[in-house]
Formats: C-alpha cells, structure tokens, sequence
C-alpha cells in the first residue's frame, strides 16, 4: 500500500509536492518522477471543475480536475436536470474499495 491508497482507505485524499520542482507529482508518489526527491504530502484542494460526464441508469459518473492538473473519474450526486460540463463540484467523500471510489458534490448545491 502507498501513502495515497492508505490515506484514502481513511477518507482522506492526500496529494504529493516535490518541493524541488515546485509541482505536484502525479501519479502520487513517494519520490518525485522528475527528480526523484522526496515529496511532501497534504491534503488536496476539493474544489474542482466538472470535464464531461455520462449517465447510466440513475446513476451519473463524470470526469472531475482538481487543482486544474488531476483529473479523476468519479459518482456525481447532482440532480441529472441540474448538471451540466464545466460546473463546479467539489470532492465530496473518497475510499479505497478494489480502487479508488470517489463521490462528487455541486459547490453550491444543497447536498
Ligand atoms: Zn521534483
């Protein structure tokens, strides 16, 4: 297990710094894939934008970027007549389950 998948069995999502190169290293990682310094870890900014997402059933799954560089695919729990591309969600929970689960929030919805 990585720092990143043990943090995000806790509900944590947690993102790796190198400070050398001033950026985050992503994939997260122990050592930085430019420099190979050690990073420093902290927890990620929620707010992010809204790439695409699709429909299935009940259920919406979208492509989110955060810190305008990560990009995961997650659960939206938006209203299907209120999305739309290009919104502002937030990280709403996170877990590890067979791989990263991740659920998505409006910034100002009422959720
Ligand atoms: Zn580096």
């Amino acid at each position: 297990m990585t720092m990143f998948e043990n943090e995000l069995k806790k509900g944590n999502f947690v993102i790796s710094d190198c400070s050398s190169c001033k950026t985050i290293v992503w994939p997260p990682s122990d050592y930085c894939n430019n420099c190979l310094a050690h990073v420093t870890w902290r927890k990620i900014d929620p707010v992010g934008k809204l790439i695409e997402f699709s429909k299935k059933e009940e259920m919406i799954f979208g492509i989110v970027e955060l810190e305008g560089k990560i990009r995961l695919i997650g659960t939206l729990k938006i209203n299907s007549s209120d999305i739309s591309e290009g919104q502002c969600v937030k990280l709403h929970s996170c877990s590890y389950d067979n791989g990263p689960q991740f659920t998505f929030v409006p910034c100002n919805g009422s959720y």
